[in-house]
């Protein structure tokens, strides 16, 4: 589920097990990152698999999308059988385990030309994500005419619009992803009770629908989780909530799926409120949607499922079972569509024109899972997936009955786009309900240019921006000469992303700064701001008017380098690409020297300096033209002991640093300290649980180790463990979004001039030994997000955290060298642009420790 509305069923997600087969050293991990109230706010398990590191580097990246347009229907594929296993969390239930899939498909396409299955990916752990498309066959040159008609949709919009047999001739595509959440099971095996009855009916109606629309199923999105029994992906993360980011194989998966498909309605299937949870959702509204379109299409689609589900028959009295409801139009807020980090919050972007949430009511996940009788919870599972299946039957009967209205909505999405038209106010009354609190507007600029040369702050994060446009179907041009725009002059080589394109509404959405909507709602359900123009390391400029010979962009530009001139070589530690590079050297054993921010690499070096390079799109600088003489401390590989929550092991190993996960647990089993030198702490490490044993080791270490902590759980550690002299004071825990931040010091030195915080913390009462390397802007942090004192009066917004410290650093007596992080630096993987913070931190804790007291 998302969120549940009811505090009865939202109580049930605060204890999501660390699942068996992927539980680190710690047998009971907490579940969720310490943010204390809140249901499934940030909501990353703790808990990484063995090898996380190798898996990290190497993530297990999704075989070449099979979605041929050159290819007719049936595309049959003989599906690999994965090795049966007992443990499949779905046995329990009676539903489909995953290895049961495969051989359901692969008999399903043996008898029926209705069924073609192609694998588009894998998991995290490794398991084939399977697309099944049910229509009728089609020769190579009508689904060579289909993909025609697809492409001219998105893009020549306007003569598609014109074009009246269009329709006619297109099938409507329809997209059913079910299982996102692997413990909310029972999309998956609605989704193959409708493929076999579409496969094999021989009702005439079937096959009129089947002859002009094109169902797709994306029959589990995380078999990772469904096999464990959790929320999340083998990774520990939460894939609803990584489409801004796409950290993951399974999303990006997904992405390539939605944006292949093109679907023109799309279906979320989850679990569990009661009764049947069917968006259309509550405000805030996200601004860069074509709304008018999408609420009028998503509230009669979300009727008609509405319907469809109460039309089953189940009673409270009989069966447990609570009438539908419809956020929209039910609630007042708290189940809004604002980021577009969710399913059916992102493809709208891509022309889906009705998307939904559906969560199907009766819970079967922790703690019924454990607790109910397994009669009971095999009744609820077949409750549910009547639901689910209710309202897929309903959806796929909407667009056969829609068909016409909703391939033109589709078309005048991406035909705004395409004209570059102002943002449309929705009419008051459109659909019944839709008011003034409901009306949320964005002002596009004519073009965000992405700067070549001097005028951007970092190659690397720009190219790595470019192709994460590029990967979301952004189309993205370069400057072929330099251009005036805003008063200013971009040199050739520039990038520029013209919003005048079908997709602006993705484009804008990923690079606008956000708004601050603290003043027009009171909650939020989850993250409310992001910005890669602001957080993922890179400058971005919106500019008005845009005169500039450009060329398309298939891929950003190389951005490696290494000087000619001999010597020995630095590289500024600004970005996560250069904590990699800087990481790999350090593996192979290079003598790399720390010297304020930047890692000196000496002259002898110089071929793997050229090796990372190429590899990472790093440049280096010759070391001396820009200090002079080098000085500074030797910089080893750091070995960093980590008690954090998932996001956070996931980014330290891609990062390139050895992890190893600890806990409480760990410690007190008897933790061997000698091959760690820095403690990270943000997520299950308790100092008063530890024994004295532990507590013994632990003071051993901290005299002359090294500590960076992130959060409350962070914080605590260090006044328990007596580091540095600071008072934590926490603001509103519901609190997040894009901040602005004033920087210095040896880590906060360099970082960009936004941070992101969620739960934000400050620091006050600091000693003399305490350097504050970040602060909150004093004039007013909060750019885009939501930040609002406690409710209970007690204070904690944004205006209470001006000029506060967010990071601070120092050396304890003991010379224990330390930073705290107030801020949210690795949140799901997504700030890029803060990652380095944190690894300066950790180079800076290391190299720092033990050595003579001095202000670092
Ligand atoms: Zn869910």
């Amino acid at each position: 589920m998302r969120r549940s509305l009811t505090v009865a069923v939202a109580a049930a997600l605060l204890a999501v097990p660390a699942p068996a087969a992927l539980a680190g050293p710690d047998p009971s991990p907490p579940a969720v990152r310490d943010f204390g109230n809140g249901p499934e706010r940030n909501d990353v398990a703790a808990g990484v698999p063995e090898q996380a590191a190798a898996r990290a580097a190497a993530a297990s990246e999704a075989q070449p999308y099979g979605h041929s347009r050159d290819r007719g229907y049936p595309r049959w594929t003989r599906l690999p059988l994965p090795p049966e296993n007992p443990a499949d969390a779905s046995i329990k239930l009676g539903l489909v385990p995953y290895h049961g899939i495969a051989p359901r498909l692969n008999a399903l396409q043996q008898r029926s030309d209705r069924v073609s299955v192609e694998i588009i990916g894998r998991s995290y752990q490794g398991r084939d994500l399977y697309l099944v498309t049910v229509t009728e066959p089609e020769s190579a040159a009508r689904a060579r005419e289909q993909a025609r008609i697809r492409e001219r949709i998105e893009n020549d919009p306007a003569a598609a619009a014109r074009d009246r047999g269009l329709a006619a001739r297109y099938k409507a595509p329809i997209f059913i992803n079910a299982n996102i959440h692997g413990n909310e099971w029972e999309g998956t095996d609605a989704a193959l009770r409708t493929i076999e009855q579409l496969a094999t009916s021989t009702d005439p109606a079937v096959a009129g629908l089947l002859a002009r629309t094109r169902l797709y199923f994306n029959v589990t999105a995380n078999p990772d989780g469904r096999v464990n029994g959790v929320r999340q992906n083998g990774a520990g993360f939460d894939l609803n909530r990584d489409f801004v980011t796409a950290s993951q194989p399974e999303a990006r998966a997904m992405r390539q799926a939605i944006i292949d498909t093109q679907p023109v309605t799309l279906l979320d299937l989850h679990g569990y409120v009661n009764g049947t949870l069917i968006e259309p959702t509550t405000p805030p509204h996200g601004a860069n949607y074509e709304y008018d379109l999408f609420i009028t299409n998503t509230y009669a689609n979300g009727l008609r499922m509405e319907a469809a589900v109460n039309g089953l028959g189940y009673t409270p009295d009989k069966d447990g079972v609570e009438p539908a409801q419809i956020p929209f139009r039910d609630s007042d807020e708290g189940w809004d569509d604002w980021p577009p980090i969710f399913t059916p919050q992102y493809a709208p972007f891509h022309g889906t024109v009705a998307a939904h949430t559906v969560e199907i009511p009766l819970e079967v996940n922790e703690p019924a899972y454990s607790e109910e009788p397994v009669e009971e919870l095999r009744r609820r599972a077949a409750v549910n997936t009547d639901v689910a299946a209710a309202a897929v039957r309903a959806a796929y009967g909407f667009v056969r009955d829609r068909h016409e209205r909703l391939i033109a909505d589709q078309i005048e999405v991406f035909r705004r786009g395409a004209a570059g038209e102002p943002a449309r106010t929705v009419p008051l009354g459109i659909v019944p309900g839709f008011g003034p609190e409901d009306v949320y507007t964005t002002t596009f600029p004519r073009a965000y240019v992405i700067p070549a040369g001097a005028g951007q702050r970092s190659a690397t994060a720009a190219a790595r921006l470019v192709d994460h446009l590029i990967a979301n179907d952004v189309r993205v041009e370069r400057a072929r000469s330099a251009f005036r725009a805003g008063g200013r002059t971009y040199p050739a080589g520039s990038y520029v992303v013209d919003l005048r394109q079908p997709k602006r509404g993705l484009a804008n959405v990923m690079l606008e700064a956000g708004a601050d909507i603290s003043p027009r709602v009171s909650a939020m359900y989850d993250i409310s701001g992001w910005s890669h123009a602001l957080l993922w390391g890179a400058t971005v400029e919106p500019v008005e008017s845009l005169r500039a010979h450009t060329e398309p962009v298939r891929a950003a530009a190389p951005t490696g380098s290494v000087p000619r001139t001999p010597g020995p070589l630095a590289l500024r530690v600004d970005d996560a690409k250069e904590v990699r590079a800087l990481n790999d050297l350090l593996a192979q054993g290079v003598a790399v020297t720390w010297a304020g921010g930047r890692a000196i690499v000496p002259a002898q070096a110089r071929s793997a300096a050229r090796t990372v390079a190429d590899r990472y799109g790093v440049a280096f600088t010759p070391a001396g033209t820009v200090t002079g003489t080098v000085t500074g401390s030797p910089l080893a590989q750091v070995r960093v002991a980590a008690a954090a929550s998932a996001d956070e092991l996931f980014t330290l190993c891609e990062l390139g640093f050895p992890v190893t996960p600890v806990s409480t647990a760990v410690l007190n089993a008897g933790f061997d300290w000698s091959a760690t030198d820095v403690l990270y702490v943000s997520s299950g490490l308790n100092h008063a649980a530890l024994n004295p044993a532990a507590r013994a080791a632990l003071d051993a270490f901290l005299a002359g180790g090294g500590v960076v902590t992130r959060g409350r759980t962070g914080a605590a550690f260090n006044t328990a463990a007596g580091l540095l002299t600071a008072t934590t004071v926490a603001g509103n825990p519901d609190g997040n979004g894009v901040v602005r931040v004033v920087s210095g010091g040896a880590t906060g030195g360099g970082s960009p001039a936004h941070s992101f915080v969620y739960s934000p913390l400050w620091f006050t009462g600091l000693g003399p030994e305490v350097t504050v390397e970040q602060a909150y802007a004093a004039d007013g942090p909060l750019v885009a997000g939501h930040w609002r004192p406690r409710a209970d009066g007690s204070g904690g917004g944004q205006d209470a955290a001006r000029g506060q410290a967010a990071v601070v650093s120092g050396r304890d007596e003991r010379g224990a060298a330390v930073v705290l992080f107030g801020t949210e630096p690795m949140f799901r993987n997504h700030p890029k642009g803060l990652f380095a913070q944190v690894a300066r931190a950790l180079y800076w804790s290391s190299s720092s420790a033990g050595a003579a007291v001095t202000t670092p």
